[in-house]
């Protein structure tokens, strides 16, 4: 038997409905702040992600899956789909038309990472960017429309961690006094720490090594916060007062830095309970640089990805439920072989009518019928025979009071739409 591979999952119905309602209410929601979708490709020049997400992040050190094409290209498989929007955003020329670009994306991600729950190489992500805006009320924005979807899955209890990492500028006085600080604690650290300090030092926040953690915590450990610019510290404090006023509930994380290279000023997470060590939700921020690093013009851009496959596992129950529903309400069974032809005319007038019909195929006889319209989920059962026919009517038995009706056919999508 061959089976999926390592990390990658199928997606079976009835889970799929739930996958869709999710993002049809993405969409949904997207488009009332302004959004249009964008579709970049799945593989993409490797070059590309090294450049964005960072040479030194953990993402291109370890995680991408690449390799080299029939034509002797190094392709990679996106980990993330900021760098291809940025890309595309570069190459077909957007800032020409000028004006702010509100675009969103749903669609696989993959890296190269130990399976576990909450982690897959395959996992699929929703994500939103805005181009040309450098102003904290888009940033402002972007988090309350992140919470009005996220409120309209029904979740209440979410509150948003936030940070400033600063620019490019403001960063090397930091990383000093954050070496500075680590040197202190030299023998504390393991490989992956020092390698961290080596190649992209603000990642030490985010160290695994226990030892080191519970000095992380400690007030000494110098803060970003302390070493913005007044413009950025003034970026940052405006956006705290527009959350506060679009009463969005955040927190002051000084340690969140976030995995990828390109972030500038803001930066936030959203983390989930329920999902075990892998609790990031989503995440975020600001990146100013990024474009214009790509050869593109100076453009400021921030956005989100949420992780999908964590998303719908956190999903409460009642969205769930209603996605999962029953979505084919009607069953229209013929009794006989003889009725094929009139059920499947029938079936078409229902659905031309807008409801979603199970047209059983009758031939394990009528008893098998009704269990397998029971088991879609039917509350209703058309059945399609002759005696009803010749009288321009058919039999309609409600599956949960198991009580029969004789309707007259042209008033069937009358009596059963009020009941539905
Ligand atoms: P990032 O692109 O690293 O900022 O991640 C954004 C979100 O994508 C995270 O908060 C997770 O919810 C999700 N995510 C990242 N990596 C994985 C993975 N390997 N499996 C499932 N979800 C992931």
């Amino acid at each position: 038997m061959i089976t999926s591979q390592k990390g990658t999952r199928d997606l079976l119905p009835p889970e799929t409905r739930v996958w869709n309602r999710v993002e049809a209410v993405a969409r949904e929601v997207f488009a009332l702040y302004g959004f249009d979708e964008i579709r970049t490709p799945v593989f993409e020049a490797t070059e590309l992600f090294v450049r964005s997400v960072g040479e030194g992040t953990d993402i291109v050190h370890k995680e991408m899956y690449t390799f080299t094409d029939r034509g002797g290209r190094s392709v990679t498989l996106r980990p993330e789909n900021t760098a291809g929007v940025a890309r595309a955003f570069v190459e077909h020329r957007l800032a020409q038309a000028g004006g702010v670009h509100r675009l969103y994306y749903v669609g696989p991600q993959f890296r190269y990472e130990r399976p576990q729950k909450g982690r897959y190489r395959e996992f699929r992500q929703i994500g939103a960017e805005v181009l040309g805006d450098p102003t904290p009320l888009i940033d402002a924005e972007v988090i309350v429309m992140l919470f009005d979807f996220l409120g309209r899955l029904g979740f209440s209890a979410l509150s948003v961690s936030l940070n400033s990492v600063g620019t490019e500028e403001e960063r090397p006085a930091f990383i000093q006094a954050l070496r500075a600080w680590v040197s202190s604690k030299e023998d504390l650290l393991d490989d992956d720490d020092r390698r961290r300090l080596e190649e992209n030092p603000l990642r030490i926040l985010d160290s695994k090594n226990p030892k080191l953690c519970e000095w992380l915590g400690d007030p000494s450990l110098p803060r970003m916060i302390d070493h913005l610019s007044k413009e950025s510290l003034e970026h940052h404090e405006q956006l705290l007062r527009l959350l506060d006023a679009g009463r969005i509930p955040y927190r002051i994380e000084p340690r969140l830095v976030r995995g990828l290279d390109y972030y500038t000023r803001t930066v936030f997470e959203v983390t989930a309970q329920g999902l075990g060590a892998q609790d990031a939700l989503l995440g975020g921020g600001r990146y100013d640089k990024l474009v214009s690093d790509l050869g593109g013009p100076k453009t400021p851009g921030i956005g989100f990805a949420i992780g999908e496959d964590r998303l719908v596992e956190v999903l409460p129950e009642a969205f769930r439920g209603a996605a999962i529903g029953s979505v084919r309400p009607v069953a229209v069974i013929p009794v006989g072989a003889p009725d094929a032809a009139d059920a499947l005319a029938l079936a078409s007038v229902l659905r031309r009518a807008g409801l979603a019909v199970d047209l059983a195929s009758g031939h394990r006889g009528l008893g098998n019928s009704l269990k397998g319209a029971e088991k879609a989920g039917a509350r209703f059962a058309v059945l399609v025979g002759e005696n009803e026919r010749l009288r321009g009517a058919v039999l309609v038995k409600e599956m949960a009071t198991r009580t029969q009706s004789e309707v007259p056919r042209e008033q069937l999508v009358e009596w059963l739409r009020p009941r539905l």
